[in-house]
């Protein structure tokens, strides 16, 4: 038989999505792949159980359906500071995975280079390689995760047709600053370059922090691909819904990608979303303040087990240092920890193209009842990992 495609011949498995089945054989509770454990609104898990009586059940417009794209260009457009053309502006993806992988296609020649910060959400390297592009990856350098503006000039200097933005930044919980993104739009600019965004945890972002939309900065809106999704923001990951937000002739594009990757995200789905689309400040101020005491309780939790750990600015993940047990392979760590401590973690050399094995990731989009178990579990950490402990 012939060789399989040479494009995906270098592919490993997701790593988020592997730790989620070993956290499952193991029965840990899994704070690695980043999905909350509680319900969704009540608003739209009643309007769930409506539709399946009314006519959602064939395909929608392929690039969304009317009453999802009205509501949501109407809620991003309050939250954005900009107008958005519900038909020419907007398209529904299945999840941020599609719309970024479509975004990435729209703009990518096979041989173009991209610009993607390290450490990155691990998609965007996967989404490069069937783009048949060449990523250059510009370090994000700890403790605040800031890139130094010289190294990211030299990288626009290479002629990047994108750079890759993920702002609020999972795993780092970094949340670019104005300043740092006026930077990014001026070299954008003089260099011409378009700007992919990952704006999933737009909603999570983490007093005195504040989201700035990259689109909504000064002449971004024309080179900017907004991608994001409904995950995060209505705790429907199952369900999803993304999309990307882009002008009139990049969109154009967008759409035509994604009719041929996916037809459409699921009818039924975008009409029971409506409601939380329509939902007003209150239910953003409530979510923040939920996942503010959920950051709270668990970063307490390991500061009092003396791990270290990073404070995020926004999203809901934490990158724990696991220097002091000796590993080599973060990986064993992680598989290690399921194991005999029975607590799910990414490791963080799946997020970094420096050489980092010091770092895992957990998330705490959890029930307080999961988080506290998880850190009742991790008591153990130190007297259930101690043989390469230095
Ligand atoms: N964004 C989540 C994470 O980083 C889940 C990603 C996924 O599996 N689609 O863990």
């Amino acid at each position: 038989m012939k060789a399989l495609s040479d494009r995906t011949a270098g592919f490993t498995d997701s790593v988020i999505r592997r730790m989620t089945r070993i956290s499952n054989r193991y029965g840990a509770v899994n704070l690695s792949q980043g999905f909350p454990d509680f319900e969704p609104p009540a608003a739209i898990l009643e309007r769930l159980s409506e539709v399946s009586h009314e006519d959602f059940h064939q395909y929608s417009i392929t690039w969304g359906a009317q009453n999802f794209r009205e509501a949501l260009a109407a809620k991003q457009a309050h939250y954005m500071g900009h107008p958005i053309d519900p038909d020419g502006e907007i398209v529904v993806t299945c999840g941020s995975t599609e719309a970024m992988m479509a975004a990435m296609m729209t703009v990518a020649n096979p041989g173009d280079k991209v610009i993607v910060f390290s450490p990155f959400y691990e998609n965007y390297g996967a989404d490069t390689i069937l783009a048949g592009a060449e990523p250059i990856y510009v370090p994000l350098q700890p403790p605040a995760f800031s890139f130094d503006p010289e190294v990211l000039e030299d990288a626009f200097r290479q002629g990047p047709k994108a750079l890759i933005l993920c702002n609020p930044s999972n795993p780092c919980g970094k949340v670019f600053t104005r300043e740092e993104l006026e930077t990014i739009a001026y070299l954008a600019k003089k260099y011409d370059t378009y700007v992919i965004t990952d704006e999933v945890y737009e909603h999570i972002v983490y007093a005195p922090y504040q989201h700035t939309y990259f689109a909504s900065l000064p002449d971004m809106w024309e080179r900017t691909i907004s991608c994001s999704s409904l995950s995060k923001t209505y705790s429907i990951t199952g369900w999803r819904l993304g999309y990307t937000i882009a002008p009139p002739k990049i969109t154009e594009r967008i759409k035509k990608v994604h009719d041929f990757l996916t037809v459409g995200a699921a009818a039924p789905l975008q009409e029971a979303v409506i409601p939380g689309l329509k939902f007003d400040q209150q239910y953003y101020d409530d979510l923040l303040e939920k996942y503010t005491h959920k950051k709270e309780l668990f970063l307490k939790g390991l500061d009092d087990l003396q791990l270290a750990h990073t404070n995020p600015q926004g999203a809901y993940y934490v990158l724990l240092d696991i220097s002091e047990f000796g590993y080599e392979s973060d990986q064993e760590f992680c598989e290690v920890l399921a194991r005999e401590v029975g607590v799910g973690a990414v490791p963080g050399s799946s997020f970094f193209r420096e050489p980092v094995n010091h770092l895992i990731r957990m998330h705490f989009a959890k029930k307080d009842e999961t988080l506290k178990e998880a850190l009742k579990r991790l008591e153990q950490i130190r007297s259930k990992i101690p043989g390469k402990r230095i």
